[in-house]
């Protein structure tokens, strides 16, 4: 868990809470999920010229073409992923680590989490900032995520934050049974899917709603 290094001062937590506040009305959050984010500071995450924005409930820009998702769609993909101490989950899209950090937190110090990015320079700056920030239980690795990380499967939850055409093959094989994945599906018109797999039946899914994320590139993306 995030152990931020003495005399680490934060001067946008006011922010942060009142940003929190607002979405824990809004969409009614868990107690666990909202303490995880209010500890994860997405300040720095951000490139320093966005840092005072980092607090408006928005994507923003990280280099490369890329965004950092918007809080309310991490806390809502977070409700919906039902992260309890101790699992197991692959991120597919790093971008600059803030959705991992959160995640951290929410599974604990006996948990882990591997999150895949394809852009190197994205997964070095995510790798030094939770590094600062003292996450022991991120383990960030450079590589089409599409294919998942089959090295450290299998997984209790999968998280994907980049829209794919479909459920991506390997990440349905690298799920455990009983597990739960959340990824959006579709290009122009994008939906979040909640995958349930079950031992005896295969899988299920069920579509949360529309939403908006960059591309899934690689071999079963796009
Ligand atoms: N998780 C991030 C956060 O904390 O806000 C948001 C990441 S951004 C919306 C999506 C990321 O997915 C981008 O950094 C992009 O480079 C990455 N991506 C796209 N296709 C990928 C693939 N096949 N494997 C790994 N990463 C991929």
């Amino acid at each position: 868990m995030g152990k931020p290094k003495e005399n680490f001062i934060d001067p946008y937590f006011e922010r942060r809470l009142k940003l929190m506040n607002r979405l824990k009305d809004e969409l009614n959050l868990s107690e666990r999920v909202y303490r995880a984010m209010l500890k994860v500071p997405r300040h720095l995450f951000v490139p320093s010229n966005y840092r005072d924005d980092a607090y408006a409930d928005t994507p923003l820009p990280i280099g490369k073409d890329q965004t950092i998702s918007a809080p309310h769609m991490v806390a809502i993909m977070c409700e919906l992923l039902d992260l309890k101490e101790g699992l197991k989950v692959l991120e597919v899209g790093t971008g600059r680590g803030y959705h991992a950090a959160v995640v951290a937190e929410l599974i604990g110090e006996k948990g882990k989490v591997i999150t895949v990015e394809r852009i190197e320079e994205l997964a070095r700056k995510a790798r030094e900032v939770l590094e600062f920030l003292g996450y022991s239980n991120i383990r960030v690795v450079v590589g089409d995520g599409s294919k998942g990380f089959q090295e450290e499967a299998p997984y209790d939850r999968i998280f994907v934050t980049a829209s794919a055409p479909d459920v991506p093959k390997p990440l349905i094989d690298q799920l455990k049974p009983g597990g739960k994945m959340v990824l959006p599906i579709g290009h122009f018109m994008q939906n979040l899917v909640i995958v349930e797999k079950d031992e005896m039946e295969g899988i299920k899914k069920k579509p949360w709603g529309a939403v908006r994320f960059v591309p899934l590139v690689g071999e079963y993306g796009f």
